[in-house]
């Protein structure tokens, strides 16, 4: 027996947790009231697919498979891209990969335990596949607001449609998407037959932070809109049969930073001589992925290659962090650091720099990317504490109250505590959060660095229960010698 009967997961994407001050009342009060974990992190790279995964399936991207938001393929680099917002690409996987996602899921788990689970996604179709992979199979629910092509239950979608009126204009700011997700989870999902978890993916402020910047009024509104939902769904809870058996977790995925400046990494590196692109062909031999970190992946495995794009790398000003074998690449931080030690993650990966100065509206974090949004709006996918801090609130009865809480914890985290509450287990990487009771052990922190030249980088890890948790990393100051 478990501690809930029901769990209610509501995924704010993209909400920076320094922002809710003034501009989400029902959030503040819900995180002020109950336990606030203020040292929540995101995984990395900080981008919401391999996010997603990491809080489905409670694993690193090392484990789950999903190592970026685009990548491509150890051991077919010569095939597409694998863009995960596509179900198509996801699903070729399993032909390709052996697997779409590599570790067990949420999903799957509550099947295991005799429980049901209903997800109400606004994201991508490939993101909203990736809150539960195995939807069909498990005989679980997952309703997308882009319609039944986005979903792998359309068999859910009339009823729905009928219930709660036609899918809604995807403007930005996403007002309308998220009104219609708040009616869709208080007049369906937690009004008839509710299920025994619900997960709500709003997909603001994420999308408003790109395309309005995160210091702008189409910011402000649709965090005001999705406070609203919140509100409507905490009330739902509020005044239907179960809210003494019922925990409600609110999170978000990652923050954002702003973004002060384009760099064409890849027009750089051709103008010295690498012939690096976004897709295979006859002048590419390096993939190249982009944002605010990316990818490179020699075509034919090449460890001198690697060497030399890491010593390109670190000799630019706009490139913050490098992560490769440091016995390949002199200065670079490994891998494993970041929990990308997948069969699919790359040999070589980069963040652009930034730092934690004061951008538009006084809002630290500020850096550069390659592109995928307008210059000014925000980003996010790097190891910034401004990307890299998350929203982590769970009201529980019985459970700690008025509390915050400064141990790590991550998205990993989610799986194995809703598990809990729900009287199973999870055996993956993250652990059960101390939602009755702090631990007894404290977290120890520690900071890698390296240098090569005049590049040094730092990434600060904190540990918990046998765990490392990603707090921050950035470029250094090479200590003087
Ligand atoms: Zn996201």
């Amino acid at each position: 027996m478990g501690q809930v009967d029901k769990v209610v997961i509501v995924v704010f994407d993209g909400l920076r947790p320094d922002m809710i001050a003034g501009r989400m009342p029902v959030l503040q009060a819900f995180l002020g009231d109950n336990l606030w974990f203020r040292n929540a992190r995101s995984v990395f790279p900080s981008l919401t697919r391999v996010c997603t995964t990491s809080v489905s399936t409670g694993t690193w991207p090392g484990r789950h498979g999903i190592v970026n938001n685009q990548f491509h393929l150890n051991g077919d680099l010569g095939g597409p891209l694998v863009d995960t917002a596509r179900i198509d690409d996801l699903v070729k996987l399993t032909d390709r990969a052996g697997a779409i996602v590599t570790s067990d899921s949420l999903g799957q788990r509550l099947v295991v335990a005799g429980r049901s689970m209903m997800a109400i996604h606004c994201g991508s179709a490939g993101s909203g596949m990736l809150v539960n992979h195995a939807v069909r199979e498990n005989g679980q629910r997952t309703f997308s607001v882009h319609g039944a092509d986005a979903t792998l239950t359309p068999e859910i979608v009339p009823g729905i449609l009928a219930e709660c009126g036609p899918l809604p204009s995807h403007d930005v700011p996403k007002l309308d998407v998220v009104a219609y997700t708040g009616r869709v989870a208080t007049e369906v999902a937690l009004a008839q037959d509710q299920a025994d978890v619900t997960l709500v993916w709003l997909p603001e402020p994420d999308t408003s932070f790109h395309f309005c910047g995160i210091h702008s009024e189409g910011a402000d509104k649709a965090m005001r809109a999705a406070d609203t939902v919140f509100g409507e769904i905490l009330q739902t809870v509020a005044d239907g049969p179960f809210t003494s058996r019922t925990a409600v977790l609110a999170l978000s995925d990652h923050g954002q930073i702003a973004t002060s400046a384009i760099v064409d990494l890849a027009g750089l590196l051709r103008a010295d001589g690498f012939r690096a692109g976004g897709v295979p062909g006859d002048d590419t031999d390096i993939l190249l992925t982009g944002g605010n970190m990316g990818e490179m992946r020699p075509i034919t495995p090449d460890p001198e290659l690697i060497a030399d794009l890491g010593r390109w790398l670190m000799q630019r000003d706009e490139i913050g962090m490098v992560f490769a074998d440091p016995e390949t690449v002199e200065g670079a931080l490994p891998c494993a650091a970041v929990h990308q030690t997948h069969a699919r993650s790359a040999p070589l990966l980069y963040v652009m720099r930034s730092d934690q100065t004061l951008g538009p509206g006084g809002l630290p974090g500020i850096g550069v990317y390659t592109g995928g949004v307008p210059l000014g709006g925000g980003m996010h996918g790097g190891l910034n504490r401004f990307e890299m801090n998350t929203v982590l609130g769970i009201a529980v009865p019985g459970g700690r109250q008025r509390e915050t809480e400064d141990a790590p914890a991550s998205l990993i985290d989610v799986a194995p505590t809703v598990l809990d509450l729900l009287g199973s287990s999870f055996e993956c990487e993250g652990r059960v959060l101390p939602i009755f009771a702090p631990e007894p052990e404290q977290a120890e922190v520690e900071t890698l660095q390296a240098r090569s030249g005049h590049f040094a980088q730092r990434l600060v890890r904190s540990k918990i229960a046998g765990r490392s948790y990603l707090i921050e990393g950035e470029r250094a100051e090479p200590e003087a010698s």
